[in-house]
């Protein structure tokens, strides 16, 4: 039996004459960006998070890069002020602060959540600090009342990563609403994925949404007048379309993944490995199955060999890249195990219970 590690094909097949219907519907329409797709999309997914508003933009970095230059045209941040994220998040998080000019400071994660560690945030904000970021890494919820707390005590903009986290609920409201403003990516193999970039930020501050719809239309809000210097960082109708119809599925899909979790979560008994704590299942959506083993890439390699695809969520963390090398010294320790420790296991929605029985025999012979 053979398990890839996430088959897009299957995701979109399940979904095919739909997905069909909804593109052809665009292809015929000869309306290919900012039309209605887009605006039904954005009305759906902010009614679906639970924002008042959202906008749709190129792809999830972009949708970050917006949120932090628009609170700096809003006069909110300026460059040099600190965000406070966590230091094993992917990339783009990252990515995101310095391209702005803003300044990342680092907070190590709890090994047991992989969520940035709320006990080690307070310490670490000056009189420089504007924001935390948050990221819902795996799919999973970093939001604690401590951290909202905290935010308003030091009048800090709570910024939410939901690139990784569709779906995900704390205490009935959905990630992507638990603060000031989130951005999220609908790169194909996310929870909700399009057929190729798209991403969207959702916030309930209507002034930032307007700056953040302003730049990535080039900086304009009416033709030809720029008031911002912005990009094209637009979605198209197309995408628009097809996360419309996959939107309607999302809940479906998110159920599936938690099916495949448990019997991951009941299954897996093997003492060379760690498995994710999960103790409120609403708060996980299972992006990624993540587990840890100290023989992580000897596990990866007898998986392999049993034909079960695997991943690692991410072999280097930001602060050992070449891109930040003024950070290379830096000691993470926690963040650091869970780069030379974690493997993702296959999951998605589609994988079948015999394959599902496969990955857990095969760990557990380990
Ligand atoms: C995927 C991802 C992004 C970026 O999204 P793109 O659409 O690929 O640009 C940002 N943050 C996290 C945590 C992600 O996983």
């Amino acid at each position: 039996m053979k398990v890839p590690f996430l088959s897009l094909k299957d995701m979109t097949d399940k979904y095919r004459d739909e997905i069909h219907s909804a593109a052809l519907r665009v292809i015929d329409s000869g309306w290919y960006l900012q039309g209605e797709e887009n605006a039904r999309f954005e009305k759906d997914y902010a009614g679906y998070i639970g924002t008042e508003h959202c906008v749709g933009c190129a792809n999830g970095l972009d949708a970050l890069v917006w949120i932090f230059r628009a609170y700096i045209e809003l006069g909110v941040m300026k460059p040099g002020d600190e965000v406070i994220v966590p230091a094993n998040t992917y990339i783009a998080t990252i990515l995101a602060i310095t391209e702005n000019g803003l300044v990342p400071v680092l907070v190590e994660p709890k090994i047991d959540t992989f969520q940035i560690d709320d006990d080690l945030i307070e310490e670490r904000i000056t009189p420089r600090t504007r924001a935390v970021c948050i990221v819902h890494l795996y799919g999973r919820c970093a939001y604690t009342r401590k951290i909202g707390e905290l935010c308003k005590k030091y009048g800090l903009k709570l910024i939410e990563d939901n690139a990784q986290a569709h779906g995900c609920v704390f205490e009935g409201a959905r990630t992507g609403s638990l603060g000031d403003a989130a951005g999220h990516s609908f790169y194909p193999g996310k929870n909700l994925g399009a057929l190729g970039d798209a991403g969207a930020v959702t916030t309930n501050d209507g002034e930032l949404a307007e700056a953040v719809r302003s730049l990535a239309n080039y900086g304009s809000q009416k033709k030809y007048v720029f008031r911002y210097r912005g990009r094209n960082s637009r979605m198209d109708e197309i995408q628009a379309a097809i996360l419309g119809v996959k939107l309607r599925h999302l809940d479906e899909d998110v159920a599936l993944r938690k099916a495949v979790a448990r019997c991951y979560v009941e299954g897996i008994k093997n003492p060379k490995i760690v498995l994710p704590k999960v103790p409120d299942w609403k708060q996980h959506v299972f992006h990624i199955f993540p587990i840890l083993c100290e023989q992580r890439d000897e596990l990866q390699k007898y998986l392999e060999e049993k034909r079960i695809g695997t991943n690692i969520h991410y072999p280097v963390p930001p602060h050992k890249q070449e891109c930040y090398r003024e950070w290379n010294g830096m000691s993470l320790p926690v963040t650091e195990k869970i780069h030379r420790c974690e493997l993702s296991l296959p999951m998605s929605p589609c994988l079948t219970d015999e394959q599902v029985a496969w990955v857990i025999d095969c760990v557990n012979g380990f």
